[in-house]
């Protein structure tokens, strides 16, 4: 089997020595994988989408599965030369991130970190998390846990995702139509959607009205899920009260974007959850055994769903 990384060159010496490990730990032929490869004899793609990995996967016909270094793939799911299965990224690491980055801030969000004055004496405690409903939107991998993990610290948490769910400690609701009543209720509202026509502005100058005044957000998901003009808007009006955005339409963020000097936006710079090579890689070599031994693979993407 000829297994080809096709993540960028620079990216090899981070990676090849974890996903060789891993490899022999699940029984395959680490030699077989390779930063170069006629594409004719390639029979998996380790990818990641850049501006030197191929875009045109028609030459690669003998490949069987183009696993993704990322969770998110929408760069790849409407790549139209890519008949292949594709999986995405599912690992233990980039979850943990997550977990740690959507507490961390929704803690800070919740605790009124931001707004505790350096010079002045202001005793105001918060209200207890269970005064706090959380809305979730997106119960996949991420989202379920983080919102486990909001609600192990007592925060009420309600989720949303596409398809009826139910996940312990979390109130599930779908669909269009169990939007709204999620985010009625929510006093922070955590974006974890993948990048869809479906998902496109989500958080819109409709939905974001539905919000308690003052709601805040904390978007780790994707840009676009977020009308940007909209939500400017309404924390201008004071209808969000903040919003800590780490993805957008345009990454870098612009240096002249209205995000950046607004005093109710903290932007973090796309740095929520990383792909970590030492657990990512056995997740790798599983997909790779199985591909070997005729059996399916995990975390294969729904193309038509686009996540
Ligand atoms: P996932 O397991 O595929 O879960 C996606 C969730 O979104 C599912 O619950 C799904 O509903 C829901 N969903 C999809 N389309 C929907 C729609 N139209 N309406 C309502 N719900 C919808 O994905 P994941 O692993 O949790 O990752 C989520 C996203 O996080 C990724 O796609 C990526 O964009 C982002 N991410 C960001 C970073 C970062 O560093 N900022 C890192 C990793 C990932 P069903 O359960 O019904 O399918």
């Amino acid at each position: 089997m000829t297994i080809l990384f096709a993540a960028g060159d620079w990216r090899w010496p981070i990676w090849e020595a974890p996903l060789r490990a891993a490899m022999r730990d699940a029984g395959l032929d680490d030699g077989a994988l390779t930063l170069r490869a006629d594409p004719a004899t390639v029979e998996a793609m380790i990818y990641a989408p850049n501006a030197e990995t191929p875009d045109d996967f028609t030459p690669y016909s003998r490949c069987k599965a183009v696993l993704s270094l990322w969770a998110g793939v929408e760069r790849i799911v409407t790549n139209r030369t890519l008949t292949q299965p594709l999986c995405r990224m599912v690992d233990p690491g980039l979850t943990q991130g997550m977990v740690e980055y959507v507490t961390g801030h929704v803690l800070r969000t919740h605790l009124g970190m931001d707004t505790l004055s350096r010079t002045r004496w202001q005793p105001v405690p918060p209200p207890l998390a269970a005064e706090r409903p959380v809305a979730m939107l997106g119960l996949g991998t991420l989202g379920t846990a983080c919102g486990q993990a909001l609600a192990c610290l007592g925060f009420p948490v309600l989720g949303w995702s596409r398809r009826a769910k139910d996940v312990p400690m979390i109130e599930c609701h779908h669909g269009r139509e169990g939007l709204r009543g999620v985010l009625e209720q929510a006093q922070i509202v955590v974006t974890l959607l993948p990048a869809t026509a479906d998902t496109e502005n989500t958080l819109n100058a409709e939905t974001l009205s539905w919000l308690p005044a003052g709601a805040a957000i904390v978007n780790p998901g994707r840009g676009t899920l977020i009308d940007d003009a909209a939500l400017l808007e309404a924390l201008d009006s004071g209808q969000v009260g903040h919003a800590t955005l780490d993805v957008f339409r345009i990454e870098p963020l612009p240096q002249d974007h209205a995000y950046w000097a607004h005093p109710r936006v903290t932007v973090t710079p796309h740095i929520a959850a990383e792909t970590r090579p030492a657990t990512a890689a056995q997740v790798i070599a599983e997909n790779l055994r199985r591909l070997r031994d005729h059996e399916p693979l995990l975390h294969r993407v729904d193309r038509a769903a686009g996540y």
